[in-house]
């Protein structure tokens, strides 16, 4: 079994629609190997701040990782995440994610029920046309479920 991925809260969101677009070269990289790993069967853990992915930018002059706003980006998205799989979500907890459960936070995504965390964010308005594209070339379990083929 793959070790676990460690995601701070707004990347259970930002893992919806990843298409290996990213920040800088070495972002994309770490967030490939992340998928690839939860696509083999890893699990997820909650991490507190700056997770696995952020470690490739805290040098970039322009890292928002440790800012305020993004913390709270986090905390909306625990929050809504948590809501839609039904359970409590906090720096700590472990999951793993089915590509069913997976594709019905894609539903919540898309319909925006889950993306309060997504104000302001430089990357909304790509997220938000893939969503609108029903999710083409996402790299996290790219096989849909029986009832989305
Ligand atoms: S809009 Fe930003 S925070 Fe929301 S999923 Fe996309 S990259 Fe992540």
């Amino acid at each position: 079994m793959p070790e676990p991925v460690r995601f701070r809260g707004h990347h259970l969101l930002c893992m919806l629609s990843y298409q290996s677009q990213g920040y800088t070269p070495a972002f994309v990289a770490r967030f490939d190997e992340a998928v690839e790993a939860l696509n083999r069967g890893a699990s997820l853990v909650l991490e507190s701040g700056p997770d696995m992915l952020c470690e490739t930018v805290l040098g970039e002059p322009d890292c928002h990782c440790h800012n305020a706003s993004v913390r709270q980006r986090d905390a909306l998205a625990l929050h809504a995440v948590g809501q839609a799989l039904g359970q409590t979500l906090a720096p700590g907890t472990s999951l793993s994610l089915t590509a069913e459960q997976v594709w019905q936070l894609r539903q919540g995504f898309a319909d925006g029920s889950l993306r309060a965390a997504c104000e302001g964010c430089q990357w909304a308005r790509l997220c938000t046309r893939i969503a609108r594209q029903q999710f083409p070339g996402v790299r996290l379990f790219p096989a849909a479920p029986a009832s989305k083929k």
